[in-house]
């Protein structure tokens, strides 16, 4: 029963070596957070321990009746929090549960349409070497070349044309929101189904400060740890007349065991999404994006061939639009870590630049609002961010790496723990 430090001094050097990363700079890929103390607690449990395949009541193992309370709870959360008639809460990771809720409404060789991976969708919407894209027939839709945003006309002429049998509304890397009363409108005229994958913007939704998608989607489906700040895994929320093929096909269909430390540890943090300082917290996520937006768009920073994509943000990132700057993604990406910002190159729609190098950046706000920020710290980190864009060399990198140390120290992440 020796402490992680002495039975693995290295793993333990990576854990320590990690949270001071953490601590140290900036965390704004918009799909990251930091989860609470609490979530970590649970998921780092006993729980870990137990094989609980099947569901609460109908377990194939004994010994299940604490881990059925969690999982319980996890349920009821989850429904409560987005107006869900029906939750399964035990896809390992967003891929899985996007996995499973395909599997439930269609079968293979049926046909998707999604919002194409190089116009910001997602792996599990249809691309070629995912099982999205070998199991189904796939069609994509794209954004409109002049305004970057999904065009409805042109989604329903496109739905009529192909007849998929399932529509995926939802995205990794778009700054809008989606018209979903439209979508679900689309999908009744061509007789699909309505599937939305709200793994980005979930957190905003459970504030109130984004249009939910429950009500208009056959079947929802989200990871738990990008807005909504819990623990990495994912969860499927449905009509009621979806649970028994839902359940079926996330198990026994598409996993073993669920992970009974990480449900509880969903538990946890829909519990949190669902108090006053979450939604405050969205609340500065939001305000934090817009004022990135706002400095990235400014006309120092257009001369160095700088813009934001859209123009602006309705959510929690901003699209960086590097086709006329000299740096590349890659470049781009480079510099802010540099200076000590995380950040991910992303293509951005009809990106003349291969996929590895690309002509955009994904910001996003949500880490640093969990850690505190508000308005006077984004406009500082904007400006920041800004600066080092227009300059596009190190030069000033010194400086910069100053304002986000002062940044870092003003705003402690888990303070008062040691270590982990
Ligand atoms: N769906 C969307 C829209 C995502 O952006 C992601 C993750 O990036 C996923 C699903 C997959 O989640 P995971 O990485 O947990 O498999």
């Amino acid at each position: 029963n020796l402490p992680l430090a002495q039975l693995d001094p290295e793993i333990a050097a990576v854990l320590k070596d990690e949270l001071g990363r953490q601590r140290d700079t900036l965390e704004m890929i918009a799909s990251e957070n930091f989860a609470p103390r609490a979530v970590l607690e649970a998921q780092g449990s006993v729980l870990t321990n137990k094989y609980a395949e099947g569901y609460p009541g109908r377990r194939y193992y004994g010994g299940c009746e604490y881990v059925d309370v969690a999982e319980n709870l996890a349920i009821e959360r989850v429904k409560a929090l987005f107006g869900a008639e029906y939750a399964n809460v035990q896809p390992h990771s967003g891929a899985q549960a996007n996995a499973a809720a395909l599997a439930a409404m269609i079968t293979p060789g049926e046909k998707i349409l999604g919002l194409s991976l190089a116009h910001g969708g997602h792996l599990t919407h249809g691309m070629k070497l995912n099982f999205s894209g070998k199991l189904y027939q796939v069609a994509a839709y794209q954004v409109d070349p002049e305004t970057f945003r999904v065009d409805m006309d042109k989604l329903r002429e496109q739905a009529i044309v192909e007849k998929p049998q399932v529509i995926i509304a939802g995205w990794s890397a778009y700054p809008r929101h989606l018209d979903f009363a439209a979508f679900r409108s689309i999908a009744d005229e061509v007789g699909a189904l309505l599937w939305t994958d709200m793994a980005h913007f979930a957190g905003l939704v459970a504030a109130g400060l984004h249009p939910s998608p429950v009500p208009y989607s056959d079947v929802v489906t989200s990871t738990v740890h990008k807005t909504l700040a819990g623990p990495r895994s994912g969860v499927i929320l449905a009509k009621q007349e979806w649970a028994k093929k839902i359940n079926s096909a996330v198990f026994p269909g598409q996993q073993g065991g669920p992970l009974m430390h990480v449900i509880a540890a969903k538990a946890v943090a829909f519990k949190v999404a669902g108090g006053a300082e979450f939604k405050e917290r969205q609340g500065r996520v939001l305000e934090g994006a817009k004022i990135l937006a706002e400095r990235l768009n400014a006309d120092d920073v257009a001369q160095a061939g700088v813009s934001v994509l859209t123009g602006g943000t309705d959510v929690h990132l901003v699209l960086v639009d590097l086709r006329n700057s000299e740096l590349d993604g890659q470049q781009a990406e480079d510099l802010l870590h540099s200076v000590g910002i995380t950040v991910n190159r992303n293509a951005v729609p009809f990106d003349p630049r291969p996929p590895m190098v690309t002509s955009g950046l994904r910001i996003g706000t949500p880490a640093l609002a969990t850690r505190g920020f508000g308005a006077a710290e984004f406009t500082e980190v904007a400006d920041i961010i800004a600066t080092a864009l227009k300059n596009g060399t190190a030069s000033d990198a010194q400086a910069l790496r100053a304002r986000v140390s002062k940044l870092t120290a003003d705003f402690p992440l888990y303070p008062g723990q040691e270590e982990w």
